[in-house]
């Protein structure tokens, strides 16, 4: 099936706290992660800096088991994003764990309310790492009301690649780059920035 997907010069938002740099590193490796408190072993989502559960402030980056199911769902018809905006109804939904968390995720053509679903994490086409929730990839390519998301609105594998890392943290520089060498990106440019610097338009994946 082939897709083709409305590009513009508009990305989607970028603001990201840097406490969600695992999200990236999950995205960069394939692997779904997230984090877990090292105190009590609880895992939570979205990122904090504390633990909701037992609020201690070691928290670990671990991968986690993708699977859930889509508990509930909405088309968002209104957006002030000129990404979104372009693009609407995008769909998107909450995806219970078992592991005892809910994620809102965009949701995939191939998901139905009720039904089981895997999580992913993902590239936006801002560079940003965000949860997206799939049954079937080979089911969405296209949705059949004509909605948004479909497959190709995010960057699922690197391979072959080029990703440009500006900006960044030295440290959190050299684990991308890393990963995505390991998994076969083309390409890894990587300039240092100053520590602490967002994690928003630091990425391009090409
Ligand atoms: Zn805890």
């Amino acid at each position: 099936m082939t897709t083709t997907v409305e590009t513009s010069s508009h990305i989607p938002p970028i603001a990201r706290s840097t406490t969600a740099t695992g999200l990236l590193i999950g995205a960069v490796s394939g692997k779904f992660i997230l984090q877990e408190c090292v105190e009590c072993g609880m895992v939570q989502y979205p990122p904090r800096d504390a633990c909701h559960h037992c609020l201690g402030e070691s928290m670990a980056w671990g991968e986690v088991d993708p699977a859930g199911t889509l508990i509930a769902e909405t088309f968002i018809h209104s957006s002030n994003e000129p990404y979104f905006r372009e693009r609407l109804p995008w769909r998107t939904g909450i995806v219970a764990s078992p592991m005892g968390i809910s994620v809102v995720c965009h949701v995939l053509p191939s998901c139905s309310v009720g039904e089981p679903v895997t999580m992913s994490l993902r590239f936006d086409e801002a560079g940003c790492a965000v949860v997206v929730a799939s049954v079937d990839e080979s089911l969405d390519g296209v949705s059949s009301n004509g909605s948004r998301p479909v497959a190709n609105d995010f960057v699922s594998d690197v391979q072959g690649r080029t990703l440009i890392l500006n900006g960044l943290e030295s440290d959190l520089a050299r684990v991308l780059s890393e990963a995505a060498l390991k998994r076969g990106a083309r390409v890894v440019v990587s300039e240092a920035g100053e520590t602490g610097a967002s994690t928003g338009l630091a990425i391009r994946v090409g």
